[in-house]
């Protein structure tokens, strides 16, 4: 085992998924900016967005001043050494936070003070899952904390909305969702959305969904449906690029499924700026790039 690239790899990962988006996100902005009307607020900062995008890229920056939560989904061999990996990630995070890649971005929620380093309690996230091919996959996700703050869950039924416990009640919450962050989490945004689960795991397995490409489609019939509907809908709200009108409210919607309890029926939502930060790389036995993903 050769440790160095480990640290060395995790490393670029991070400095390529804070200064660079990939390549689906990019194109679905483009799109949408060739699909708003020409001198209009939406095209206008669609192209605001697309200016920053090809400006982080060539002076090697962030493409966003919030460097947001980093999460980490590890998929290792049987029996590898998590401890090993998530050891040289914590030095790859604290490296890419000296070198500017990252914005000292932790907060000790006790005493307020700054965590330099951004390494502390659950700071960066791990996910690790056990596979049976030899290789390492590694996927980050950096997710800013104004789009975090718009994240929001349901519990069904909700008199409110007139949401019953079906799949159309939880097409009301989402959209309730999207009208409800107008105007802040940076729009276009995708979102991320678990029916079921727990309160924890419901918004884990929502944030699950930012692994998935935009083009990608569930394969569940029901629910591609029910994702090219609420996309739709959500198109027709009028919030647009940055709240100010438009065609493009969202980018994508990845919906995902957990059983749950008889008595509980949540719909938990999670919301991914226009920055949309993931990349992901598959490294070998020794740490080397095989190659990178998305
Ligand atoms: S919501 Fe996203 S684009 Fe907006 S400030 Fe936060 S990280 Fe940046």
């Amino acid at each position: 085992m050769r440790p160095k690239h480990w640290e060395k790899n995790i490393f670029e990962l991070i400095r390529r998924t804070s200064t660079d988006l990939p390549n689906d996100v990019e194109s679905y902005l483009k799109r949408a900016y060739n699909r708003e009307q020409k001198g209009s607020r939406a095209h206008w900062s669609l192209s605001v967005i697309m200016e920053n995008i090809a400006s982080a890229r060539e002076n090697d920056l962030p493409l966003c001043q919030d460097t947001g939560t980093l999460i980490f989904y590890f998929k290792v061999p049987v029996g590898f050494d998590t401890n090993m990996l998530a050891a040289k990630a914590r030095v790859a995070v604290a490296k890419a936070t000296r070198k500017g890649y990252l914005r000292q971005n932790t907060i000790d929620s006790v005493t307020g003070a700054s965590i330099e380093t951004n390494i502390a309690h659950s700071a960066p996230v791990f996910h690790f899952e056990q596979g049976a091919r030899k290789t390492v996959e590694v996927i980050l996700v950096m997710k800013g904390g104004g789009c975090e703050n718009v994240g929001v869950q349901y519990s069904l039924p909700d008199t409110d909305l007139d949401a019953g416990r079906d799949l159309d009640g939880v097409r009301k919450c989402v959209l309730d969702a999207v009208w409800r962050a107008q105007g802040y989490g940076c729009a276009p945004g995708v979102l991320g959305v678990c029916i079921g689960g727990d309160r924890a795991t419901g918004y884990a397995h929502s944030k699950e969904q930012f692994q998935r490409k935009l083009s990608d489609k569930s394969p569940v019939k029901v629910i591609a449906r029910l994702e090219n509907r609420i996309l739709k809908e959500a198109q027709q709200l009028d919030i647009g690029p940055m709240g100010m009108g438009g065609k493009t409210t969202l980018l994508g919607v990845k919906v995902g499924a957990l059983s749950r309890l008889p008595a509980s029926f949540f719909v938990s939502i999670s919301y991914m700026c226009w920055a949309f930060r993931r990349r992901g790389v598959l490294l070998g036995p020794e740490g080397g790039i095989k190659r990178w993903l998305y």
